[in-house]
């Protein structure tokens, strides 16, 4: 390689000494599994959205949550569930597994959201729910979403492993109308726990459902009413649930990260007014800004190039591998995996949108541990690449 330069990944976790130490805290502590820090981590993240009423759930994926969620929401074979086209299989998937019907439907071409018209148009007496995707970290126009399942009779599932933190209408995601919204700590994620999730809702019903079904369906509080009768040894199972709890392990990272998220997101935001300013003469579609005055997550940093450009983007891709910039795809659009594709009879020509997103996107390296100086490079390289 030409240039001495490390390579500069996509994303990459900013872990520092306290994760570390806190980590070590746990270990010594002898309490490995769930315990103290996994129900800090939840009080902590009702705090951090502002509403210490809501139910926080620590899981040990926000695939495990949007499962939960769905189980929760009575989402059953004969069932339909609506979503983008333009997410990770996650989001479809779930659907699946309950034996229900996954409908995929195009995006808004400006969000890359969920296209809300697309959505309706594709509601049948079956359908139950819709999962919007903020996608990249901007929040889907969850007023109209909200307003449709109202007038539908529909549940609302928000699939928020990029939004964290996010707002829609000046409301932070996580405390909108909807009936579940699942956050996601993979490693790549706003804030990570290595893995891990976290479901929220204000429906305590639903909440009590997802915490039972989190752990082998086992019911605690059946017990908890009778403890002074009841042995501690006793439980009593109620349903075939999943093991779907997050570790004091995963915990312990993830209440220190949460401490940072505030920096975390400056830190974002100021890369992405960087990119922004420095990119605009080139020939892209750089990323939607939310409208009026709401948080953007920059979870990505997703640029598109526009049809003047004289290269392909998979072309732009390898120009910039070339100068040690890692680069990924968000996402090969659900239509076009074979399992989607073959099981629902999908093709291209019926998500216009997505698809030519698709063809002409790039996610360039935007993580909060990333200097100015490598944003420098990344910036050079698409001027040289394009300019
Ligand atoms: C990361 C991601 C998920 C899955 O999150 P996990 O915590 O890895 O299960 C789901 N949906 C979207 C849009 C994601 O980006």
């Amino acid at each position: 390689m030409s240039n001495q330069l490390p390579f500069l990944p996509f994303a990459l976790p900013e872990i520092g000494e306290e994760e570390i130490a806190e980590v070590v805290d746990t270990l010594r502590s002898g309490w490995l599994t769930t315990g103290p820090k996994a129900k800090r981590f939840e009080v902590e993240f009702a705090a951090f959205l502002g509403d210490p009423a809501l139910h926080c759930m620590g899981v040990n994926s926000a695939t495990a949550g949007l499962h939960l969620a769905l189980e929760a929401l009575g989402i059953g074979p004969g069932d339909e569930v609506i979503t983008t086209t333009h997410t990770f299989t996650a989001t479809a998937e779930v659907v699946r597994y309950l034996g229900a019907d996954t409908v995929l439907v195009d995006i808004d071409p400006d969000t890359l959201c969920i296209d809300v018209s697309a959505a309706e148009a594709a509601i049948t007496p079956r359908t139950k729910a819709i999962i919007p995707v903020h996608f990249g970290g901007l929040a889907a126009d969850m007023q109209s979403l909200l307003a449709l399942a109202e007038r539908c009779g529909l549940k609302i599932v928000e699939d928020a492993a990029h939004a964290l933190p996010a707002t829609s209408g000046g409301r932070v995601i996580g405390t909108l109308g909807s009936d579940i919204t699942v956050f996601s700590f993979y490693a790549n994620k706003t804030i990570t726990t290595g893995e891990g999730g976290m479901v929220v809702t204000r429906d305590s019903a639903l909440a009590e459902r997802m915490k039972v079904m989190r752990l082998h369906g086992i019911n605690r509080d059946a017990f908890d009413r009778f403890r002074s009768k009841a042995p501690s040894w006793y439980y009593e199972v109620i349903a075939p649930g999943f093991k779907y709890n997050l570790t004091d392990i995963a915990a312990a990272i993830g209440l220190v990260q949460l401490t940072k998220l505030r920096r975390f997101l400056e830190r974002r935001q100021y890369l992405a007014a960087r990119y922004h300013d420095a990119l605009r003469s080139l020939p892209l579609i750089l990323p939607a800004n939310p409208s009026n005055g709401d948080v953007h997550a920059w979870h990505l940093y997703v640029i598109r190039l526009a049809s003047v450009a004289k290269v392909t983007r998979d072309e732009l891709i390898q120009a910039l591998s070339e100068r040690g910039i890692g680069t990924s795809v968000h996402y090969i659009p659900l239509h076009r995996q074979p399992y989607w594709r073959d099981r629902y009879r999908l093709a291209p020509e019926m998500f216009p949108h997505s698809d030519a997103a698709y063809q002409s996107m790039v996610s360039i390296p935007l993580f909060t541990a990333m200097t100015d100086g490598d944003q420098d490079r990344v910036i050079a390289a698409l001027h040289e690449a394009l300019g």
